[in-house]
């Protein structure tokens, strides 16, 4: 007894499977260009005031940029003349970069420290 129906069904659930891997939203990092899922970047946003925020959320307005979690790229981006200031074309002081670096490093939870729990 053959059952045509399964086979569809089951040709229809891979392709649906196929669908969905495709449909998973992809970014690069600014700073190493690699392709990453956007749940595993973090969004960093030029707001419509010119302030840079980080935005877990996704969902602020403003141009966005994405950043992965190797704290080399966070390095990159957040040190000397701030790479990621140039490519939001945005102007932030370097207090305000600490700021931001303190927030990217907090959200992947990446210590520079001991390794001691605060
Ligand atoms: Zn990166």
């Amino acid at each position: 007894m053959s059952s045509p129906e399964k086979t569809l069904l089951r040709q229809l659930t891979a392709k649906n499977r196929k669908y969905n891997m495709r449909k998973t939203p992809q970014r690069s990092c600014i700073s190493c260009r690699n392709v990453f899922d956007k749940k595993d970047l973090l969004r960093i946003v030029r707001t419509p005031e010119g302030e840079v925020e980080v935005d877990p959320t996704g969902k602020m307005s403003g141009r966005g940029a994405y950043i992965c979690s190797n704290p080399e790229c966070i390095k990159k981006q957040l040190s000397g003349k701030s790479r990621l200031a140039s490519n939001l074309n945005a102007n932030i002081t370097s207090e305000q970069r600490d700021e931001i670096k303190m927030k990217i490093e907090e959200y992947f939870r990446i210590s520079e420290g001991d390794g001691k729990e605060h």
